[in-house]
């Protein structure tokens, strides 16, 4: 297939009339940082292109109750350098201020990444801990899917050909941290640790799985860690296929950063 139309529709009810009557020959362009290098090396061969980047109707970022909404089409720099998620999820700002380089910041999108599913990204963990969930506009109206529904494994998400991603609903927790660890020549790895009450700690660990590991522990300060750790290795165990050298690694790295994390400490300093 060549790609012969590229058309930028001027709100959200014509892109999605749009992909309705190209299903199987469209793709949508957000940000394009992943979707253009694609192209370019044929792994997928559109016939037409549907650009929502400049769609308003997908760029915003509000507080409703105690829920965050940030639209599909805002961008990894505009949740960085936001007012509000900085005032109300700081581990969010700063896992996008920790998104590959300013120019991909710049232009790839929250939308873009939810669609993409690279769960070795930096927000999975992020929104695995804090239960968010998708918004998907639908033919007939819209899907509200949990995350743990949306990704079910690396580069699979739950989304039809003529569906849009729209945003994202993320509870904001009381407390969180966030460290992302850049390994030369491999894959990056990311933690995120979320209390939500004082009896419930959340642990997400990217970097191991296809999908973020998940990890809630209930009690004190010093019986978590050694529960941490016996889920941990109870879920290693268990995974044949991470038995391998690369793992030994990363399994010890989760231990050392998230012991550090559940005490309060900032494992790189
Ligand atoms: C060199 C490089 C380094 C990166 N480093 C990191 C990193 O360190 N951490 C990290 O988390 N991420 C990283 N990413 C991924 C990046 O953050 C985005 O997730 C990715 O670029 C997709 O976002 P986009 O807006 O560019 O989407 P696009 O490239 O435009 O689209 C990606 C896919 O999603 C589909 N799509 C886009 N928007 C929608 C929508 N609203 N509804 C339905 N489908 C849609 C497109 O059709 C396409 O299939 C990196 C990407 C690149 C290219």
């Amino acid at each position: 297939m060549t790609l012969t139309r590229y058309i930028v529709p001027k709100s959200l009810n014509e892109a999605m009339d749009l992909l309705f009557h190209n299903q199987a020959s469209a793709v949508v362009l957000a940000g394009g940082q992943t979707l253009v290098q694609e192209i370019k090396k044929g792994i997928i061969n559109p016939k037409v292109l549907i650009d929502i980047q400049n769609l308003e109707e997908l760029k915003y970022i509000q507080q409703v109750d105690n829920e965050l909404i940030i639209g599909a089409g805002v961008t990894h720099s505009e949740i960085a350098n936001s007012l509000l998620i900085k005032e109300v999820f700081p581990s969010l700002s700063k896992a996008a201020k920790l998104i590959a380089d300013t120019q991909i910041r710049n232009k790839a999108t929250m939308g873009g990444t939810l669609a993409y599913g690279d769960s070795f990204g930096d927000y999975w963990g992020l929104l695995y801990a804090t239960d968010a969930s998708i918004k998907v506009k639908t033919l007939s109206g819209e899907r509200i899917v949990p995350v743990t529904q949306w990704l079910s494994g690396r580069y699979k998400v739950y989304l039809n050909l003529s569906e849009l991603v729209t945003g994202v609903k993320i509870p904001i927790p009381s407390t969180s941290t966030f460290h992302k660890v850049p390994l030369f020549h491999v894959e990056n790895m990311n933690f995120t640790i979320i209390e939500n009450s004082a009896n419930e700690t959340k642990i997400a660990i990217c970097g191991i799985n296809d999908k973020p590991l998940l990890i809630t522990l209930f009690g004190n300060e010093v019986s978590l860690y050694e529960t941490f750790t016996e889920k941990i290795e109870s879920f290693r165990n268990n995974n044949e296929n991470l038995k391998s050298e690369e793992y030994d690694y990363r399994f010890h790295l989760a231990k050392v950063v998230c012991f550090q994390m559940l005490k309060g400490e900032d494992p790189f300093e």
